[in-house]
């Protein structure tokens, strides 16, 4: 009889590179691996083959990814490749020919098939059955949940689409399970996720699925409401800003889910919106902010702006600037336009020259730097919920509602002793920089 005692788990080498969306895939994979008895390997000398989840967007997470699949060759030699870089099978047949297998993004079934073909499941009565809430790559206290996989969008600057195919919303009940099962196993903040989180049943055309044996329609506004009453903080990303959101923002209003969104405006130039084939590039985006803050006072918007899209002038991009200056956006993430391979924007004549949009890249910047400085300074001497994440010498680094992990600035707290990640206190703002916050004892 085989007892736990000689049995021998054998161990799989994983590697999860891109955005939370990727590490959203890596944790269904990692879960299929320790569900059906394998181990996952703390180094590449104890791994039987090595997975790398790679990602595709840009040229340099490609060249990311090829790093990560060469070492991964030089060290173990057994890899198999997936994720988005995956669909680009011809980039890496270039670069390497000795590979168990490619796969693309979401393929579970054919990673799997690869791993048994190459690693024979174990045979293991004894086999520990996987955590309801599955493995997972974030720390215990948080935890992204992906609704939906793929895009009905076409924007110019994005293979996204070609890669990942269009929009395929999760059921709404087993979105509802996963967070449950999260909750349960000490979650307290859920952070949802998607291409397209706007966008979420359209697909399915907003078909009712169940959750605890009660129906709930499968809409954002649904999700958002049912999700809060897990008792935990909900925070949603990737949110276009089309009308249906106006309901989301309500439920903040009521305190339902947490008063931040995440909403990738890309530029605000009408022309611009237009030519990078933005979702919603129609909308008063300056008028529906105020409106949002008027229905929210407390809302905290976060969004990304590209600056130096091919055929960009200056007044446009001094347009985008405008924006910003009247938008006066919490958080703002700045990227200069490069070129993916098999993007449409390749072929729009008018390239922008590197070093205009390296300036333009650094006036944005300093635009939100001072908007970001005096929107923090107002906070000092208020009092705020926070989240614990991590645990230094001198400080704990904590967030509170307005920032996301990972993305967003901190709040610095002093006198860390007795505190431990996944704590939520009151603590009173005592100072501030740019980006961050400093805070001691209420
Ligand atoms: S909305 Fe646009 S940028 Fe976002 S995934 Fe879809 S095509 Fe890409």
């Amino acid at each position: 009889m085989i007892t736990k005692q000689n049995y021998h788990s054998p161990k799989i080498g994983f590697i999860s590179l891109g955005c939370p969306k990727a590490g959203s895939d890596s944790e269904k994979m990692l879960s299929k691996i320790k569900a059906e008895g394998y181990e996952i390997a703390q180094n590449y000398h104890d791994s039987e083959l090595v997975i790398v989840n790679t990602c595709g967007f840009i040229d340099s997470a490609v060249e990311e990814s090829l790093n990560a699949i060469s070492e991964a060759i030089d060290n173990n030699g057994k890899v198999i490749v997936t994720g988005c870089l995956g669909e680009r099978r011809e980039v890496i047949e270039k670069r390497f020919d000795n590979l168990l297998a490619i796969t693309g993004s979401e393929a579970y079934r054919e990673v799997m098939d690869a791993v048994h073909t190459h690693v024979p499941k174990p045979v293991n009565p004894h086999i520990d059955l996987i955590p309801p809430q599955g493995v997972r790559l974030t720390p215990k206290h948080y935890a992204y949940i992906k609704i939906s996989e793929g895009c009905n969008h076409t924007c110019t600057f994005c293979i996204i689409p070609s890669m990942r195919g269009k929009l395929v919303s999760r059921p709404i009940g087993e979105i509802m399970q996963e967070a449950e099962n999260l909750v349960r196993s000490g979650v307290s903040e859920l952070i949802i996720i998607s291409q397209d989180t706007s966008a979420y049943g359209v697909d399915i055309k907003y078909r009712s699925g169940f959750w605890n044996g009660r129906p709930i329609k499968s809409d954002l506004y649904h999700l958002a409401k049912n999700l809060s009453k897990l008792g935990v903080w909900v925070r949603f990303h990737y949110v276009y800003p089309y009308p249906n959101v106006d309901n989301l923002i309500s439920l903040m209003a009521e305190g339902n889910i947490l008063p931040y969104i995440d909403v990738p405006f890309q530029h605000a130039s009408p022309e611009i919106l237009k030519s990078m084939k933005r979702p919603a590039n129609a909308e008063n985006n300056l008028e529906r902010i105020k409106g949002w803050r008027k229905i929210c006072p407390e809302l905290v918007i976060r969004s990304t702006f590209i600056v130096g899209f091919p055929g960009e002038t200056d007044e446009q991009f001094e347009y985008l600037v405008e924006f910003l200056e009247q938008a006066k956006l919490d958080r703002v993430g700045c990227f200069m336009y490069s070129n993916v391979e098999g993007a449409a924007a390749n072929n729009i004549t008018n390239q922008v020259d590197s070093d205009i949009k390296q300036a333009r890249l650094e006036r944005l910047m300093k635009v939100q730097k001072s908007i970001s400085q005096k929107k923090l300074s107002d906070k000092v001497n208020s009092i705020q919920t926070v989240i614990v994440d991590e645990i230094g010498d001198n400080y704990a680094m904590a967030r509170s509602y307005a920032n996301a992990p990972e993305i967003d600035g901190v709040i610095f707290l002093e006198n860390p002793e007795g505190l431990e990640p996944g704590d939520m206190l009151d603590v009173r703002i005592k100072s501030s920089e740019d980006y961050d916050l400093y805070a001691g004892p209420k």
